[in-house]
């Protein structure tokens, strides 16, 4: 068995930086929750080269839309995600039985199809399972907290 180490960045992380900017795994775009970064890689690659033309064509003084862009269109996976790794890794037993729920796959289907760029925006039964992941996710990090200050 060998380990590899995942580049994930924190939000506020910054991306650009004068004439310079970071995609894929330098920027640490890869998912928290199933380390995947090939989309992340190839996706911040097409933002990054459209900031760049654009610079270059004189539209933008500056590369910064590109990090604008980028925090908008992964942000609420990223955090999603997040949260549903602190279920995970926290309360195994438990996120694995919410996962298993028959809303949970419905949910799982639609963000696979890229159905649903942004999960807060799911309706219906769906929100169930993400609601219950998210606020084990507030437990797992209250328990930190607290075990961080003992
Ligand atoms: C074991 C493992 C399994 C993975 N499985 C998956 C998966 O199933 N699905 C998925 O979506 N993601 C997976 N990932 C993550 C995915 O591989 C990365 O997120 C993705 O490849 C990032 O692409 P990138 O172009 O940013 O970086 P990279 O693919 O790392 O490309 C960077 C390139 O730059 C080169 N380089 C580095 N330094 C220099 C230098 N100084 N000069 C010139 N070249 C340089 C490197 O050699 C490399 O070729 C996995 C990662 C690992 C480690």
């Amino acid at each position: 068995m060998r380990g590899f180490r995942l580049p994930m960045r924190r939000v506020g992380d910054s991306l650009v930086r004068g004439r310079a900017l970071l995609v894929g795994d330098a920027a640490g775009l890869v998912d928290p929750l199933s380390g995947d970064g090939i989309y992340e890689a190839l996706f911040s690659s097409r933002l990054a080269a459209e900031a760049v033309l654009d610079l270059l064509g004189g539209r933008r003084a500056d590369l910064e839309p590109y990090g604008e862009r980028l925090e908008l269109e992964l942000a609420p996976m990223m955090s999603a995600s997040w949260s549903a790794k602190q279920a995970f890794d926290r309360f195994p037993r438990l996120a694995f039985t919410i996962a298993r729920t028959p809303p949970a796959w419905r949910l799982a289907e639609r963000l696979l199809r890229d159905e649903l760029p942004d999960p807060r925006s799911v309706s219906g039964t769906m929100r169930v399972p993400l609601q219950a992941l998210r606020a084990l996710a507030h437990a797992a990090r209250r328990a930190e907290h607290a075990a961080a200050t003992r």
